[in-house]
């Protein structure tokens, strides 16, 4: 009987016909021309990868900002008995905002979503109390819009081309 080749990634048992590993694509009885494009292929994924995780860093400062901007304003409100409420509140919202922050260091795609959804939460029920509101620091809110949805689409590279990678480099 003859004895079956096994991929030297993932130890898949490679069939008679097989130049190309089954289960993760590697090119294990392949010419040194195709093993060269096996390689480039995840070059390419691995800087899809690299500048996904660069653009989800500005997710991370814009959460960051917010954060901030929650602790500060909180503590402010705190301080007197009318506002006391709306500082517990805005305490609450930046803790969770820590959370989404947690969030998108692991699960991205999440983590921004859920980061997101909870800002838009957030200026709508300003807005609804005081429809003026919605002017104040528009730039600012324009931008952090832009980021997040930007976020969104990295993150959705981030995940699919990190898990092609995992893959193709299974062991
Ligand atoms: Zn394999």
């Amino acid at each position: 009987m003859e004895e079956s080749i096994l991929c030297s990634k993932c130890s898949t048992p490679l069939g008679a016909e097989d130049v190309f590993c089954p289960n993760c694509g590697y090119p294990e009885k392949a010419d040194q021309s195709k093993r060269d494009k096996y390689k480039y292929r995840i070059k390419i994924k691995q800087d899809v990868v690299d500048d996904a995780k660069k653009k989800l860093k500005s997710v991370k400062v814009v959460l960051y900002i917010i954060i901030a901007s929650n602790v500060l304003f909180g503590l402010s409100y705190l301080s007197e008995e009318a506002t006391f409420v709306d500082g517990i509140s805005s305490l609450v919202a930046a803790l969770i905002f820590v959370g989404c922050l947690v969030w998108v260091n692991k699960k991205p795609l999440v983590g921004i979503l859920a980061a997101f959804a909870l800002w838009i939460l957030l200026q709508l029920s300003v807005v609804l109390v005081d429809p003026a509101l919605l002017f104040q620091g528009l730039f600012v809110k324009i931008i952090f819009i832009v980021i997040f949805i930007k976020g969104i689409s990295s993150a959705k590279d981030y995940q699919e081309y990190s898990t092609q990678l995992k893959e193709m480099n299974a062991n």
